[in-house]
This record gives C-alpha cells, structure tokens and sequence, in this order.
C-alpha cells in the first residue's frame, strides 16, 4: 500500500536517467518519450545543467523575495531578451496562470474588465484560477463554485470567439497547441485572428506556453510560428531543467502598471532553479538547436503516419508540431502505453485516446526510430481493439 493520497495511477518507481533513458527500480531501462510530462527538455542528467544547479547551490540555495539573486536577476533580464517583456517568477504552470489572471484582472479592473475567455480543450493548472479556465469537466465540477467570470469558445473556431470577447474581457487565454486537451495545434489563422480581435476589442492576449513553449515544437516560442506577439506568455514545465519554475513574460507598457504587493511568492525565482534556466535557454539558444528539434519533429511525424497508414484500423489521426505529437487512437490509449512500457518504451496521454509523445529535444534520429519500432509492434500485436 502507498502513503500517498490515492490521486495517482502508478506502476513503476524510477532511480535514475540519463539522456533520453530511464531506470526503475527493478533495475529495468525505458527509453523516455514523457519526459517528465515535457519537463526533460534537455533529457536527464544534462552536465551544464548539473553544473549550474552544483554551484549556485553552493553559493546560495534560498533568500526569499525580499531581495534580488544573481541567477534570478540574469534569467529575467534573458527571458526578456528573448521576448520583449518584463518577467514574474514562480514555482510551477499553475502559478505562472493565477499570475496572468491575476494581472488581467488588475491591468482589466479600472475599464470593469473581469472576465476571461479560454478555450474548450483547454488545460491551463489545478489550482483555482487555474482550473476555472480548464476545460475538462471531471476536473473542474467537483470543486465548483469556481471563480466567476470565466468562461469558455470552442477551439479554432474565431467567429465564435469574436461573439464572446467584449467591453467585460480582461483576457483571452489560449495554447498555441493544446496539450493535455488531446495535442492539438491552432488551426492556421486561428491565433493571429484572434490577436487582431482582442487588439481591436481592447482584451489581453495570454499564450500558455508552459507544454508547448521553450523549443518544444521547434521554435523558441510556440507563438511565433503563428504570427502574432502575446501580451503575456506563461511557461513552466522545461524552464527549470528539472527543478520547479514558472515564469510570466508580461508586455512591458503593462508591467509598469502593476505595483509592489500586486502579487509576489516566497519561493519564486529560486537562485538554483535559475540558475538551472540559464542553463537551458543557452542550449535551446545554441547555434542549430531549434533547427534540429524541427527536423527530428519532422522525422517523427513522417514515421507515426506511416505506422498510422499500415494500422488504419488502430490510429485515427496523427498530429502536433515539432516534438509535441499526438497520435489519436481508435480505443482507449492506455493498453497502448502498457504494452510499450512492457518493451522498455515510456510515453504518455491526453485524454483517453491519444498517446501523447514528447521526447526530450535532445532525442537522437536513432531513438525516434526505435520509438516507431515499438509502437508498430505494439499496434501489430493488437494492443488496440478497433472501435
Ligand atoms: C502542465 C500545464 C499547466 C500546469 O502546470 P503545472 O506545473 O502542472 O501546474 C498549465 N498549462 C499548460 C498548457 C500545461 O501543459
């Protein structure tokens, strides 16, 4: 029996990584293709990384926000370097969104501007905020009343979005690709359609960028393959490199409006988790980085929708953007990931029916292959019972 609270499904307990492998504790090895639910960007074990988190933990581990730390100093001042922007720092996704609602709501509050759109599919955080604007009902009725003002427009669809953002939107918050709503990418137009409307409507344009952001599908930002700049961009999940970090990137002409006390985090910003960060925007920044997530991304789609047209009977549909990739199944996903954890594959899912794929970026040409190997003899074993 576990002690934990009975929240979790869980069959393997995992010792220790490195690159893009995984070891339980029966001394078994998994080729990892969740990395950490997309935190593993750089695989595990990556060496600057280690290095940066050995000696900033040397020097200082924790100071709290009463004052600046040099690593916390330095990550802001690249991340808006990289995105024009003034940045908050937290410990997680779900901080980084209760921060941009809560300077939507405070940027929104002097035009009686309260009210938040997102997007059915969405998932943007379990803690209040958060989940008021996640789309999934399991996991937002048991805990209603949630926060008011939020409401929800069906994914791609920007007429209906242009019937909801009005005089009352402080925000529309938007995945550039959904993840945990089954991977889907906005269709073509959808988000620069949605920029002009919340420009010309006087709304803030939040990117959650926490799954699909930081090279994940092959550029820096995933908003910047659909043409349109943000007000706000949250990211979390690979920032750290493994330790817990959130950030909120937030148009510099708004940030000058927020004041001390607005918001803050005892925790925010911890010297070793940004220290940690530095060290992964300068590999995601290297010289031909992003260039070679694409082209591996590329070499992954090609190879799922060749499985997909030996099993038509099994996939439904394959898609995604760079290494974010989903594969929707014809039957529930999880005999899937059991069979390939059984041969020393480990992925995961959104939602019942679709594998969710996402490799660390560091994953070779030759471990695509072997992931594809393993899926089409899971598929060819009959893993998946046609609908
Ligand atoms: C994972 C995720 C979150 C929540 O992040 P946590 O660190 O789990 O709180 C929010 N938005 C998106 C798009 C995510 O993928």
């Amino acid at each position: 029996m576990s002690a934990f609270v009975p929240l979790y499904e869980r069959d393997l307990t995992i010792v220790s990584g490195k690159g893009v492998r995984l070891q339980d504790s029966a001394g078994r090895s998994y080729l990892d293709f969740a990395a950490g639910i997309g935190v593993n960007g750089l695989g595990h074990g990556d060496r600057a990384v280690l290095a940066a988190i050995r000696d900033q933990s040397r020097r200082l581990v924790h100071a709290s926000n009463l004052y600046h730390s040099e690593p916390g100093s330095a990550l802001a001042a690249r991340l808006s370097a990289l995105f024009p922007s003034r940045v908050f720092l937290c410990n997680s996704g779900t901080e980084a969104v209760e921060a941009a609602i809560k300077f939507a709501r405070r940027l929104g509050r002097a035009e009686g501007r309260t009210e938040l759109l997102a997007f059915e599919g969405s998932f943007h955080g379990r803690t209040m905020g958060a989940l008021s604007l996640t789309w999934k009902a399991t996991y937002r009725e048991p805990f209603e009343p949630l926060v008011p003002g939020m409401g929800f427009s069906p994914w791609g669809d920007l007429e209906a979005a242009g019937g909801r953002i009005g005089r009352g939107t402080a925000a529309v918050v938007v995945e550039p690709v959904q993840g945990e709503g089954g991977v889907r990418p906005a269709p073509d137009g959808f988000l620069a359609g949605l920029a002009g409307l919340c420009r010309e409507r006087g709304a803030l344009l939040i990117a959650d960028e926490i799954q699909c952001g930081l090279g994940r599908t092959g550029r820096l930002f995933a908003h910047q393959r659909h043409g349109f700049t943000p007000d706000m961009v949250t990211l979390a999940k690979p920032l750290g490199g493994g330790l817990p970090l959130g950030a909120v990137l937030l148009r510099e002409d708004l940030a000058g409006r927020l004041s001390v006390g607005d918001h803050g985090s005892t925790f925010g910003g911890n010297p070793v988790a940004c220290a940690a960060a530095l060290a992964v925007l300068d590999r995601l920044t290297s010289e031909g980085f992003l260039e070679s997530v694409e082209k591996k991304g590329a070499t992954l789609a090609r190879g799922l929708r060749a499985v997909a047209r030996r099993h038509p009977g099994a996939i439904a549909e394959v898609r995604g953007l760079g290494l974010m990739m989903g594969v929707e199944l014809r039957a529930a996903a999880a005999p899937v990931l059991k069979a390939l954890a059984a041969r020393g594959v480990l992925a995961t899912r959104a939602g019942d029916r679709v594998l969710r794929l996402l490799p660390p970026l560091v994953v070779k040409p030759a471990e695509i292959r072997e992931f594809l190997d393993a899926l089409e003899a899971v598929l060819a074993g009959g893993a998946v019972e046609s609908a």
